[in-house]
Protein backbone atom coordinates (compact mmCIF):
# COMPACT_ATOMS: atom_id res chain seq x y z
CA UNK A 1 0.00 0.00 0.00
CA UNK A 2 1.24 3.17 -0.89
CA UNK A 3 1.53 6.12 1.53
CA UNK A 4 1.56 8.94 -0.50
CA UNK A 5 -2.68 9.99 -0.83
CA UNK A 6 -3.37 9.94 -4.57
CA UNK A 7 -5.37 12.76 -5.91
CA UNK A 8 -6.69 10.61 -8.91
CA UNK A 9 -9.14 12.19 -11.12
CA UNK A 10 -12.56 10.55 -13.69
CA UNK A 11 -12.95 13.13 -16.10
CA UNK A 12 -15.69 12.12 -19.18
CA UNK A 13 -16.83 14.09 -21.55
CA UNK A 14 -20.80 14.47 -21.17
CA UNK A 15 -21.19 12.74 -25.11
CA UNK A 16 -22.85 9.71 -24.44
CA UNK A 17 -23.45 7.08 -21.58
CA UNK A 18 -21.56 5.80 -19.03
CA UNK A 19 -20.21 2.50 -20.36
CA UNK A 20 -17.98 -0.35 -18.90
CA UNK A 21 -14.93 1.52 -20.16
CA UNK A 22 -15.57 4.82 -18.34
CA UNK A 23 -17.02 2.70 -15.25
CA UNK A 24 -13.69 0.58 -14.62
CA UNK A 25 -11.42 3.85 -15.33
CA UNK A 26 -13.93 5.31 -12.28
CA UNK A 27 -13.13 2.58 -9.93
CA UNK A 28 -9.51 2.34 -10.64
CA UNK A 29 -9.65 5.96 -9.95
CA UNK A 30 -11.53 5.53 -6.81
CA UNK A 31 -9.88 2.80 -5.51
CA UNK A 32 -6.25 3.87 -5.64
CA UNK A 33 -7.40 7.27 -3.98
CA UNK A 34 -9.19 5.42 -1.23
CA UNK A 35 -6.82 3.30 -0.50
CA UNK A 36 -4.18 6.02 -0.06
CA UNK A 37 -6.50 8.08 1.97
CA UNK A 38 -6.21 10.66 -1.31
CA UNK A 39 -9.05 11.56 -3.31
CA UNK A 40 -11.02 10.78 -6.27
CA UNK A 41 -12.64 13.49 -8.33
CA UNK A 42 -15.09 14.12 -10.85
CA UNK A 43 -13.62 16.42 -13.67
CA UNK A 44 -16.77 17.29 -16.53
CA UNK A 45 -14.79 17.72 -19.89
CA UNK A 46 -17.01 19.61 -21.58
CA UNK A 47 -15.21 21.60 -23.58
CA UNK A 48 -16.68 20.12 -27.31
CA UNK A 49 -19.73 21.84 -27.11
CA UNK A 50 -20.64 20.39 -30.20
CA UNK A 51 -20.40 17.17 -28.88
CA UNK A 52 -22.10 17.17 -25.47
CA UNK A 53 -25.46 15.18 -24.66
CA UNK A 54 -28.16 16.57 -22.68
CA UNK A 55 -29.02 15.06 -19.66
CA UNK A 56 -25.22 12.90 -19.99
CA UNK A 57 -23.76 14.72 -16.80
CA UNK A 58 -26.00 13.56 -14.53
CA UNK A 59 -26.52 10.04 -16.31
CA UNK A 60 -22.54 9.67 -15.45
CA UNK A 61 -23.05 10.69 -11.84
CA UNK A 62 -26.01 8.75 -10.99
CA UNK A 63 -24.10 5.94 -12.77
CA UNK A 64 -21.08 6.50 -10.52
CA UNK A 65 -23.03 6.42 -7.30
CA UNK A 66 -25.13 3.22 -8.45
CA UNK A 67 -21.59 1.59 -8.42
CA UNK A 68 -20.58 2.96 -5.12
CA UNK A 69 -17.77 5.64 -6.47
CA UNK A 70 -18.64 8.65 -4.63
CA UNK A 71 -16.44 11.33 -5.39
CA UNK A 72 -14.84 13.91 -2.56
CA UNK A 73 -14.74 16.79 -5.03
CA UNK A 74 -16.94 17.09 -7.98
CA UNK A 75 -18.57 19.76 -10.02
CA UNK A 76 -22.01 19.32 -8.06
CA UNK A 77 -19.90 19.07 -4.43
CA UNK A 78 -17.80 21.70 -5.40
CA UNK A 79 -14.04 21.51 -3.93
CA UNK A 80 -10.52 23.56 -2.67
CA UNK A 81 -9.44 23.33 -6.75
CA UNK A 82 -13.02 24.15 -8.83
CA UNK A 83 -14.89 24.63 -11.21
CA UNK A 84 -14.81 21.09 -12.07
CA UNK A 85 -16.66 21.74 -15.26
CA UNK A 86 -13.77 23.03 -17.99
CA UNK A 87 -16.21 25.19 -19.52
CA UNK A 88 -16.11 27.10 -16.60
CA UNK A 89 -12.04 26.99 -16.88
CA UNK A 90 -11.63 28.81 -20.01
CA UNK A 91 -9.81 31.24 -18.65
CA UNK A 92 -7.29 29.53 -17.17
CA UNK A 93 -6.79 27.42 -20.16
CA UNK A 94 -5.72 30.99 -22.16
CA UNK A 95 -3.81 32.06 -19.41
CA UNK A 96 -1.32 29.40 -20.15
CA UNK A 97 -1.58 29.29 -24.16
CA UNK A 98 -0.47 32.90 -23.49
CA UNK A 99 2.27 31.36 -21.32
CA UNK A 100 3.22 29.16 -24.08
CA UNK A 101 3.48 31.99 -26.79
CA UNK A 102 5.06 34.29 -24.42
CA UNK A 103 7.80 31.27 -24.56
CA UNK A 104 7.97 30.28 -27.92
CA UNK A 105 6.43 27.18 -26.97
CA UNK A 106 3.28 27.69 -29.28
CA UNK A 107 2.53 30.01 -32.02
CA UNK A 108 -0.94 31.34 -33.66
CA UNK A 109 -1.71 29.82 -36.43
CA UNK A 110 -3.66 31.55 -39.63
CA UNK A 111 -3.90 28.55 -42.05
CA UNK A 112 -7.56 28.29 -43.50
CA UNK A 113 -8.97 24.60 -43.48
CA UNK A 114 -8.93 24.84 -47.16
CA UNK A 115 -5.30 25.23 -46.78
CA UNK A 116 -4.59 22.83 -44.53
CA UNK A 117 -7.16 19.80 -46.74
CA UNK A 118 -4.64 21.32 -49.22
CA UNK A 119 -1.66 20.18 -47.82
CA UNK A 120 -3.44 17.11 -46.00
CA UNK A 121 -3.94 15.67 -49.60
CA UNK A 122 -0.43 16.33 -50.95
CA UNK A 123 1.17 14.76 -48.33
CA UNK A 124 -1.33 11.73 -48.56
CA UNK A 125 -0.08 11.27 -52.24
CA UNK A 126 3.02 11.60 -50.80
CA UNK A 127 2.55 8.61 -48.66
CA UNK A 128 3.28 10.67 -45.99
CA UNK A 129 1.77 10.74 -42.44
CA UNK A 130 -0.47 14.06 -42.46
CA UNK A 131 0.67 16.76 -40.41
CA UNK A 132 0.88 20.53 -40.27
CA UNK A 133 3.35 21.71 -42.43
CA UNK A 134 4.93 24.74 -40.04
CA UNK A 135 4.07 27.72 -42.30
CA UNK A 136 3.01 29.92 -39.19
CA UNK A 137 5.48 28.48 -37.07
CA UNK A 138 8.06 30.79 -38.38
CA UNK A 139 5.76 33.91 -38.67
CA UNK A 140 7.43 36.66 -36.86
CA UNK A 141 5.98 36.37 -33.23
CA UNK A 142 5.01 40.40 -33.58
CA UNK A 143 3.58 40.29 -37.12
CA UNK A 144 1.60 37.43 -35.59
CA UNK A 145 0.24 39.67 -32.69
CA UNK A 146 -0.96 42.31 -35.08
CA UNK A 147 -2.76 39.75 -36.97
CA UNK A 148 -4.64 38.40 -33.98
CA UNK A 149 -5.46 42.20 -32.82
CA UNK A 150 -6.85 43.05 -35.50
CA UNK A 151 -8.96 39.98 -35.63
CA UNK A 152 -8.01 37.55 -37.63
CA UNK A 153 -9.15 34.14 -37.08
CA UNK A 154 -6.56 31.83 -35.62
CA UNK A 155 -5.77 28.83 -33.36
CA UNK A 156 -3.22 27.78 -31.49
CA UNK A 157 -0.91 25.21 -31.88
CA UNK A 158 1.98 23.73 -29.36
CA UNK A 159 5.48 24.54 -30.99
CA UNK A 160 6.78 20.78 -30.60
CA UNK A 161 10.64 21.02 -30.67
CA UNK A 162 11.98 19.68 -33.85
CA UNK A 163 15.26 17.78 -32.54
CA UNK A 164 15.66 14.86 -30.42
CA UNK A 165 13.54 12.66 -28.70
CA UNK A 166 10.71 12.21 -25.95
CA UNK A 167 10.67 9.51 -23.42
CA UNK A 168 7.87 9.22 -21.37
CA UNK A 169 7.28 6.21 -18.56
CA UNK A 170 3.83 4.42 -18.68
CA UNK A 171 3.15 2.45 -15.28
CA UNK A 172 2.02 -0.48 -17.35
CA UNK A 173 3.83 -0.13 -20.14
CA UNK A 174 7.24 1.18 -19.14
CA UNK A 175 9.46 3.87 -21.01
CA UNK A 176 8.04 4.65 -24.20
CA UNK A 177 10.50 6.91 -26.69
CA UNK A 178 9.11 8.73 -29.47
CA UNK A 179 11.53 10.76 -31.95
CA UNK A 180 9.59 14.68 -31.75
CA UNK A 181 10.16 14.85 -35.11
CA UNK A 182 7.11 12.87 -35.55
CA UNK A 183 5.29 14.66 -33.16
CA UNK A 184 2.78 16.78 -34.62
CA UNK A 185 1.83 21.36 -33.86
CA UNK A 186 -1.35 20.14 -32.26
CA UNK A 187 -3.79 22.16 -31.82
CA UNK A 188 -4.35 23.95 -28.19
CA UNK A 189 -6.80 26.32 -28.28
CA UNK A 190 -9.15 26.16 -31.13
CA UNK A 191 -10.31 29.12 -33.50
CA UNK A 192 -13.44 29.72 -31.17
CA UNK A 193 -10.89 30.53 -28.41
CA UNK A 194 -12.08 27.51 -26.60
CA UNK A 195 -9.23 24.97 -25.36
CA UNK A 196 -8.54 21.40 -26.39
CA UNK A 197 -7.99 18.57 -24.75
CA UNK A 198 -4.58 18.35 -24.76
CA UNK A 199 -4.21 21.76 -23.08
CA UNK A 200 -7.30 21.98 -20.86
CA UNK A 201 -6.54 18.45 -19.17
CA UNK A 202 -3.07 19.02 -18.77
CA UNK A 203 -3.93 22.49 -16.48
CA UNK A 204 -6.87 20.81 -15.18
CA UNK A 205 -4.13 18.09 -13.81
CA UNK A 206 -1.34 19.66 -13.32
CA UNK A 207 -3.60 22.92 -11.11
CA UNK A 208 -5.88 20.09 -9.29
CA UNK A 209 -2.27 18.29 -8.00
CA UNK A 210 -3.68 15.32 -10.04
CA UNK A 211 -1.19 12.38 -8.85
CA UNK A 212 -1.83 9.65 -11.43
CA UNK A 213 -3.57 10.10 -14.64
CA UNK A 214 -5.63 7.08 -15.28
CA UNK A 215 -7.35 6.48 -18.66
CA UNK A 216 -7.63 4.47 -21.69
CA UNK A 217 -5.13 3.51 -24.04
CA UNK A 218 -6.62 5.32 -26.97
CA UNK A 219 -4.77 8.43 -25.44
CA UNK A 220 -1.29 6.96 -25.65
CA UNK A 221 -0.65 8.14 -29.05
CA UNK A 222 -0.60 11.65 -27.72
CA UNK A 223 0.96 11.00 -24.43
CA UNK A 224 4.41 12.29 -25.86
CA UNK A 225 2.37 15.50 -26.72
CA UNK A 226 0.74 15.51 -23.22
CA UNK A 227 4.42 15.03 -22.00
CA UNK A 228 6.09 18.04 -23.60
CA UNK A 229 3.26 20.30 -22.55
CA UNK A 230 4.23 19.82 -18.89
CA UNK A 231 7.40 19.87 -19.56
CA UNK A 232 7.34 23.39 -21.32
CA UNK A 233 4.99 25.05 -18.52
CA UNK A 234 7.78 23.60 -16.12
CA UNK A 235 5.57 21.46 -14.53
CA UNK A 236 5.75 17.71 -12.83
CA UNK A 237 4.14 14.99 -14.79
CA UNK A 238 1.82 13.22 -13.09
CA UNK A 239 1.95 9.39 -13.32
CA UNK A 240 0.48 8.12 -16.38
CA UNK A 241 -1.49 4.83 -16.25
CA UNK A 242 -3.30 3.59 -19.55
CA UNK A 243 -5.55 1.18 -19.05
CA UNK A 244 -6.56 -1.99 -21.57
CA UNK A 245 -8.96 -2.08 -24.30
CA UNK A 246 -11.97 -3.30 -24.04
CA UNK A 247 -12.76 -6.38 -26.73
CA UNK A 248 -16.72 -7.61 -28.13
CA UNK A 249 -17.63 -11.06 -26.36
CA UNK A 250 -15.51 -12.78 -29.47
CA UNK A 251 -12.35 -10.70 -28.54
CA UNK A 252 -12.33 -9.76 -31.95
CA UNK A 253 -12.04 -5.84 -32.21
CA UNK A 254 -14.20 -3.22 -30.18
CA UNK A 255 -17.73 -3.23 -29.90
CA UNK A 256 -19.99 -1.17 -32.61
CA UNK A 257 -22.29 1.43 -31.31
CA UNK A 258 -24.78 -1.15 -33.22
CA UNK A 259 -23.54 -4.03 -31.82
CA UNK A 260 -23.65 -2.43 -28.43
CA UNK A 261 -26.97 -1.49 -28.79
CA UNK A 262 -28.10 -4.92 -30.05
CA UNK A 263 -26.54 -6.50 -26.99
CA UNK A 264 -30.23 -5.48 -24.95
CA UNK A 265 -32.11 -8.29 -26.71
CA UNK A 266 -29.83 -11.01 -24.97
CA UNK A 267 -30.22 -9.27 -21.14
CA UNK A 268 -26.80 -7.55 -21.25
CA UNK A 269 -25.54 -4.35 -21.86
CA UNK A 270 -22.05 -1.99 -21.65
CA UNK A 271 -23.88 0.90 -20.32
CA UNK A 272 -23.73 1.06 -16.68
CA UNK A 273 -27.58 2.65 -16.76
CA UNK A 274 -29.14 -0.66 -17.82
CA UNK A 275 -27.79 -2.46 -15.38
CA UNK A 276 -30.26 -1.94 -13.01
CA UNK A 277 -33.13 -3.37 -15.06
CA UNK A 278 -31.35 -6.40 -15.97
CA UNK A 279 -30.96 -7.59 -12.44
CA UNK A 280 -26.95 -7.10 -11.49
CA UNK A 281 -26.09 -6.00 -8.28
CA UNK A 282 -23.51 -2.98 -8.50
CA UNK A 283 -21.29 -5.16 -6.46
CA UNK A 284 -21.07 -7.21 -9.43
CA UNK A 285 -20.60 -5.21 -11.77
CA UNK A 286 -17.53 -3.83 -9.76
CA UNK A 287 -16.01 -7.44 -9.01
CA UNK A 288 -16.54 -8.40 -12.96
CA UNK A 289 -14.80 -4.78 -14.15
CA UNK A 290 -12.36 -4.55 -11.60
CA UNK A 291 -11.05 -8.10 -13.23
CA UNK A 292 -10.81 -7.06 -16.47
CA UNK A 293 -7.62 -5.71 -16.31
CA UNK A 294 -6.45 -6.09 -13.19
CA UNK A 295 -5.84 -9.39 -10.72
CA UNK A 296 -4.90 -9.89 -6.95
CA UNK A 297 -3.54 -13.17 -7.36
CA UNK A 298 -4.30 -16.19 -10.13
CA UNK A 299 -7.30 -17.47 -8.03
CA UNK A 300 -9.07 -15.13 -5.86
CA UNK A 301 -12.35 -13.84 -8.07
CA UNK A 302 -14.78 -12.43 -4.84
CA UNK A 303 -14.07 -9.01 -3.98
CA UNK A 304 -16.06 -6.56 -2.72
CA UNK A 305 -15.69 -2.97 -2.75
CA UNK A 306 -14.16 -2.28 0.75
CA UNK A 307 -11.69 -5.83 -0.08
CA UNK A 308 -10.58 -3.68 -3.35
CA UNK A 309 -10.06 -0.93 -1.84
CA UNK A 310 -7.33 -3.03 0.68
CA UNK A 311 -6.05 -5.43 -1.97
CA UNK A 312 -5.99 -3.15 -5.08
CA UNK A 313 -2.30 -2.43 -6.79
CA UNK A 314 -1.32 -0.56 -10.22
CA UNK A 315 1.47 -3.02 -10.10
CA UNK A 316 -0.95 -5.68 -10.91
CA UNK A 317 -2.74 -4.22 -13.71
CA UNK A 318 -2.50 -5.66 -17.16
CA UNK A 319 -2.21 -3.90 -20.29
CA UNK A 320 -3.42 -6.85 -22.47
CA UNK A 321 -7.03 -6.24 -23.85
CA UNK A 322 -9.59 -8.12 -22.28
CA UNK A 323 -12.65 -9.30 -23.85
CA UNK A 324 -15.94 -8.27 -22.39
CA UNK A 325 -17.27 -11.78 -21.25
CA UNK A 326 -21.08 -11.78 -19.96
CA UNK A 327 -21.10 -15.24 -18.45
CA UNK A 328 -18.98 -14.12 -15.76
CA UNK A 329 -20.80 -11.19 -14.79
CA UNK A 330 -23.65 -13.61 -14.48
CA UNK A 331 -21.78 -15.52 -12.31
CA UNK A 332 -20.13 -13.06 -10.24
CA UNK A 333 -24.08 -11.68 -9.90
CA UNK A 334 -24.67 -15.12 -8.41
CA UNK A 335 -22.12 -15.04 -6.38
CA UNK A 336 -23.01 -11.39 -4.31
CA UNK A 337 -26.45 -12.26 -4.67
CA UNK A 338 -25.94 -15.67 -2.38
CA UNK A 339 -23.53 -13.13 -0.10
CA UNK A 340 -26.40 -10.77 0.47
CA UNK A 341 -27.54 -10.71 4.19
CA UNK A 342 -31.30 -11.96 3.53
CA UNK A 343 -32.96 -9.17 4.75
CA UNK A 344 -30.74 -7.09 2.60
CA UNK A 345 -31.77 -9.60 -0.27
CA UNK A 346 -35.40 -8.89 0.25
CA UNK A 347 -34.81 -5.14 -0.26
CA UNK A 348 -33.10 -5.50 -2.86
CA UNK A 349 -35.89 -7.54 -4.84
CA UNK A 350 -38.20 -5.38 -3.82
CA UNK A 351 -38.50 -2.87 -6.85
CA UNK A 352 -38.57 -5.82 -9.54
CA UNK A 353 -42.27 -6.67 -8.00
CA UNK A 354 -42.80 -3.25 -7.98
CA UNK A 355 -41.98 -2.64 -11.44
CA UNK A 356 -43.99 -5.55 -12.95
CA UNK A 357 -46.97 -4.38 -10.79
CA UNK A 358 -47.38 -6.67 -8.12
CA UNK A 359 -47.42 -4.89 -4.58
CA UNK A 360 -45.49 -6.65 -2.69
CA UNK A 361 -45.04 -6.03 0.85
CA UNK A 362 -42.54 -6.43 3.02
CA UNK A 363 -43.64 -9.22 5.46
CA UNK A 364 -44.05 -12.00 2.69
CA UNK A 365 -41.32 -10.63 0.95
CA UNK A 366 -38.89 -11.65 3.93
CA UNK A 367 -40.59 -15.30 4.10
CA UNK A 368 -39.72 -15.33 0.14
CA UNK A 369 -36.29 -13.95 -0.29
CA UNK A 370 -34.77 -16.88 1.98
CA UNK A 371 -36.20 -19.74 -0.63
CA UNK A 372 -35.59 -18.06 -3.77
CA UNK A 373 -31.92 -16.12 -2.83
CA UNK A 374 -30.57 -19.34 -4.17
CA UNK A 375 -32.83 -19.75 -7.33
CA UNK A 376 -31.87 -16.27 -8.99
CA UNK A 377 -28.74 -15.58 -11.54
CA UNK A 378 -30.52 -11.87 -11.97
CA UNK A 379 -32.92 -9.69 -9.72
CA UNK A 380 -35.61 -9.12 -12.49
CA UNK A 381 -35.72 -13.15 -12.44
CA UNK A 382 -37.57 -12.53 -8.32
CA UNK A 383 -41.07 -11.70 -9.96
CA UNK A 384 -40.78 -14.17 -12.63
CA UNK A 385 -40.60 -17.33 -10.18
CA UNK A 386 -42.27 -15.59 -7.25
CA UNK A 387 -44.78 -13.19 -8.61
CA UNK A 388 -47.67 -15.65 -7.97
CA UNK A 389 -47.20 -14.87 -3.94
CA UNK A 390 -49.03 -11.53 -4.65
CA UNK A 391 -51.14 -12.77 -7.10
CA UNK A 392 -54.96 -12.69 -5.96
CA UNK A 393 -55.48 -16.00 -8.22
CA UNK A 394 -53.70 -17.93 -10.44
CA UNK A 395 -54.75 -19.04 -13.87
CA UNK A 396 -53.09 -22.34 -14.83
CA UNK A 397 -53.95 -23.96 -18.20
CA UNK A 398 -54.99 -27.18 -18.34
CA UNK A 399 -52.29 -28.74 -20.15
CA UNK A 400 -50.06 -27.86 -17.52
CA UNK A 401 -52.04 -28.89 -15.20
CA UNK A 402 -52.38 -32.21 -16.48
CA UNK A 403 -49.39 -34.71 -15.21
CA UNK A 404 -47.24 -36.32 -17.61
CA UNK A 405 -48.88 -39.51 -18.47
CA UNK A 406 -52.39 -38.98 -17.05
CA UNK A 407 -55.71 -37.66 -18.53
CA UNK A 408 -57.14 -34.67 -17.31
CA UNK A 409 -59.50 -36.23 -15.60
CA UNK A 410 -56.88 -38.64 -14.17
CA UNK A 411 -55.05 -35.64 -12.94
CA UNK A 412 -58.65 -33.66 -11.59
CA UNK A 413 -58.50 -36.83 -9.25
CA UNK A 414 -55.12 -36.40 -8.02
CA UNK A 415 -55.96 -33.16 -7.37
CA UNK A 416 -59.37 -33.89 -5.34
CA UNK A 417 -57.37 -36.56 -3.79
CA UNK A 418 -54.60 -33.88 -2.74
CA UNK A 419 -57.32 -31.50 -1.71
CA UNK A 420 -58.62 -34.12 0.73
CA UNK A 421 -55.00 -34.65 1.90
CA UNK A 422 -54.51 -30.75 2.90
CA UNK A 423 -58.02 -30.24 4.08
CA UNK A 424 -57.00 -32.44 6.72
CA UNK A 425 -53.61 -31.52 7.50
CA UNK A 426 -53.56 -29.86 11.15
CA UNK A 427 -52.03 -26.54 9.49
CA UNK A 428 -50.74 -25.41 6.10
CA UNK A 429 -46.75 -25.61 7.17
CA UNK A 430 -44.27 -27.52 4.98
CA UNK A 431 -43.58 -29.69 8.44
CA UNK A 432 -47.78 -30.72 8.45
CA UNK A 433 -48.54 -31.15 4.83
CA UNK A 434 -44.99 -32.64 3.27
CA UNK A 435 -45.27 -36.25 5.33
CA UNK A 436 -49.10 -36.98 4.43
CA UNK A 437 -48.68 -35.87 0.48
CA UNK A 438 -45.92 -38.29 0.03
CA UNK A 439 -47.94 -40.66 1.59
CA UNK A 440 -50.82 -40.19 -0.68
CA UNK A 441 -47.78 -40.32 -3.78
CA UNK A 442 -46.86 -43.91 -2.52
CA UNK A 443 -50.67 -45.33 -2.29
CA UNK A 444 -51.72 -43.59 -5.67
CA UNK A 445 -48.71 -45.35 -6.79
CA UNK A 446 -47.70 -42.44 -8.90
CA UNK A 447 -44.32 -40.36 -9.04
CA UNK A 448 -43.74 -37.49 -6.73
CA UNK A 449 -43.31 -35.84 -10.01
CA UNK A 450 -46.73 -36.82 -10.84
CA UNK A 451 -48.19 -35.63 -7.71
CA UNK A 452 -46.73 -32.58 -7.01
CA UNK A 453 -46.71 -31.47 -10.59
CA UNK A 454 -50.10 -31.20 -10.49
CA UNK A 455 -49.95 -29.47 -7.21
CA UNK A 456 -47.37 -27.21 -8.12
CA UNK A 457 -49.40 -25.55 -10.98
CA UNK A 458 -52.44 -25.68 -9.06
CA UNK A 459 -51.41 -23.19 -6.20
CA UNK A 460 -48.37 -21.33 -7.96
CA UNK A 461 -49.43 -21.11 -11.71
CA UNK A 462 -45.72 -22.32 -12.76
CA UNK A 463 -44.25 -25.79 -13.82
CA UNK A 464 -41.14 -24.62 -11.74
CA UNK A 465 -41.26 -22.89 -8.12
CA UNK A 466 -39.35 -22.15 -5.65
CA UNK A 467 -39.81 -25.13 -2.91
CA UNK A 468 -43.78 -26.05 -3.24
CA UNK A 469 -44.17 -26.64 0.73
CA UNK A 470 -42.41 -23.65 1.87
CA UNK A 471 -44.17 -22.10 -0.78
CA UNK A 472 -47.60 -23.29 0.42
CA UNK A 473 -47.06 -22.62 3.76
CA UNK A 474 -46.04 -19.00 2.61
CA UNK A 475 -49.52 -18.81 0.41
CA UNK A 476 -51.50 -19.85 3.68
CA UNK A 477 -53.84 -22.43 4.08
CA UNK A 478 -56.99 -20.81 2.96
CA UNK A 479 -55.92 -19.43 -0.34
CA UNK A 480 -53.93 -23.05 -1.23
CA UNK A 481 -56.97 -24.52 -0.93
CA UNK A 482 -59.04 -21.85 -3.06
CA UNK A 483 -56.51 -22.58 -5.83
CA UNK A 484 -56.42 -26.40 -5.68
CA UNK A 485 -60.05 -26.32 -5.95
CA UNK A 486 -59.53 -24.16 -8.77
CA UNK A 487 -57.64 -26.40 -10.39
CA UNK A 488 -59.95 -28.97 -10.27
CA UNK A 489 -62.64 -27.11 -11.47
CA UNK A 490 -60.26 -26.27 -14.52
CA UNK A 491 -59.28 -30.17 -15.07
CA UNK A 492 -63.18 -31.50 -14.40
CA UNK A 493 -64.65 -29.12 -17.15
CA UNK A 494 -61.63 -30.34 -19.74
CA UNK A 495 -61.38 -33.59 -19.13
N1 LIG B 1 -12.45 13.51 -21.49
C1 LIG B 1 -11.56 12.42 -21.83
C2 LIG B 1 -12.38 11.26 -22.33
O1 LIG B 1 -13.55 11.18 -22.01
C3 LIG B 1 -10.81 12.03 -20.59
C4 LIG B 1 -9.55 11.33 -20.78
C5 LIG B 1 -8.76 11.44 -19.48
O2 LIG B 1 -9.12 10.76 -18.52
O3 LIG B 1 -7.84 12.23 -19.42
O4 LIG B 1 -11.88 10.42 -23.03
Amino acid sequence: MSSVPARVRFAPSPTGHLHLGGARTALYDYLLAKQTGGQFILRIEDTDRRRLVPGAEEEIMSGLRWLGLQWDEGPDIGGPYGPYRQSERKELYQQYANQLIENDQAFYCFCTSDRLERVRTEQQKAKMIPHYDGTCRRLDKDEARRRVNAGEPHVIRFKTPREGSITVKDVLRGEITVENRTIDDYILVKSDGLALYHLAAMVDDHLMKITHVIRGSEWLPTLPLHSHIHRALGWEEPQWVHLSVFLKPTGKGKMSKREAADLIKDGHSIFVKDFTGLGYLPEAVVNWITLMGWSYDDHTEFFSLQDLVEKYSLERLNPSPAAINFTKLDHFNGLHIRSLPVAEFSQRIKPYFTATGLNADDATLNKIAPIIQERVATLDEAPEIAGFFFRPAVEPQVEELTAKGLTAAQSADVARRSLAVLESAPEMTAAAAEPPMRALVEELGLSAGQVFGILRTAVTGQKVSPPLFESMEIIGREEVLKRVRRAIELLERAG
